[in-house]
């Protein structure tokens, strides 16, 4: 148990709660270390996708991959589960690698140039640490042909903070060959306002946390909250993604706010490629294809 608590503090006081709840014995935390290993060669990694929305119009403005291990015997594991013993073994590095690339091959698949849309991946921290970081990316935008205006990459508060020089110059960098970059999980960090003066985002995704309590007693709070950062990110030129929207009451405060896109299970859960391809032609809520979660 030492062990395991020592690796999980490591990378954050937050993740102690996420690896306590989500892997209970440290034995069992060995023998997902040692599955994973092997994982990606098995095929056992999927990616699904969430739809991103216009919250005026609603139409699709893209997909968001989210990673998933189908696991032999254990069945669906969520990254938050695996992706901190990802992290820990540095095995996120090569998994990292094949997310972008599937995502952009999917994105052609999908034709999302023809129809305007982008696909969204997450980047771990260690990813955006390598110094050839971006060089990755340009090899998964050239192997698959996606044109990397239609690329969004997410990153973390966290992430950038590490080492801000080095994000600087790979955000500058990843903007020069037209990739897009988004701060995921926007107002649960420590130096979110300085991070957004030193990188030029095109998008900010506010965290899930504030989407709840649109509707709790903390509403009045939360909704003089959530429009001040909207209208913040827009004075900056970003757009604004609204995560973890579950209801009508949340999407319509969220309109009257001003946000550009939602993303939540209102409007569409993460799918596998087979389910989330229906989204493409306008399926409507309540028509959708089976989720298998
Ligand atoms: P994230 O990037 O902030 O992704 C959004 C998470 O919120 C997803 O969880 C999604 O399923 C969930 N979500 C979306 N809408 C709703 C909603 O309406 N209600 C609720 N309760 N949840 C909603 P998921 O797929 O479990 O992913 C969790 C986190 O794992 C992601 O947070 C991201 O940080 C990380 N992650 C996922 N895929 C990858 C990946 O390919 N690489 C890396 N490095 N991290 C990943
Ligand atoms: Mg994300
Ligand atoms: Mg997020
Ligand atoms: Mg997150």
């Amino acid at each position: 148990a030492d062990l395991a608590m020592y690796r999980v503090k490591r990378s954050g006081g937050n993740q102690v709660l996420h690896f306590e709840s989500a892997m209970g014995e440290p034995g069992d935390r060995q023998l997902l270390e040692r599955d994973l290993r092997g994982a990606l060669d098995r095929q056992e990694l999927r990616l699904h996708y969430q739809g991103r929305y216009a919250v005026r119009g609603g139409a699709l403005a893209g997909f968001e991959a989210l990673i998933r291990w189908e696991h032999p015997e254990r069945g669906l594991i969520p990254p938050v589960t695996f992706i901190p013993v990802a992290e820990d073994t540095r095995l996120i590095l090569p998994i990292g690698e094949w997310v972008l690339r599937e995502a952009c091959a999917q994105a052609v698949r999908w034709a999302f140039p023809q129809r305007g849309l982008c696909m969204s991946v997450n980047v771990s921290p260690l990813q955006f640490d390598l110094p050839h970081f971006v060089d990755t990316v340009r090899a998964a935008l050239r192997a698959t042909g996606l044109p990397a205006r239609h690329l969004i990459l997410e990153i973390t508060e966290s992430l950038v903070m590490r080492d801000l020089e080095r994000a600087q110059s790979h955000v500058t960098e990843l903007k020069a060959l037209g990739v897009q970059i988004a701060m995921d999980d926007f107002g649960t960090g420590y130096s979110s306002l300085s991070m957004l003066e030193s990188l030029p985002f095109d998008q900010l995704k506010v965290d899930r946390s504030f989407t709840r309590h649109l509707n709790t007693d903390r509403q009045p709070r939360v909704t003089a909250l959530m429009g001040a950062m909207i209208q913040l990110a827009q004075t900056l030129n970003m757009t604004v993604t609204v995560e973890g929207v579950e209801d009508d009451s949340q999407r319509d405060r969220l309109r009257d706010l001003g946000c550009d896109h939602i993303q939540g299970f209102l409007l569409a859960r993460p799918l596998p490629p087979e389910a989330a391809k229906y989204l493409l032609t306008g399926a409507v809520p309540g028509d959708e294809p089976p989720t298998r979660h």
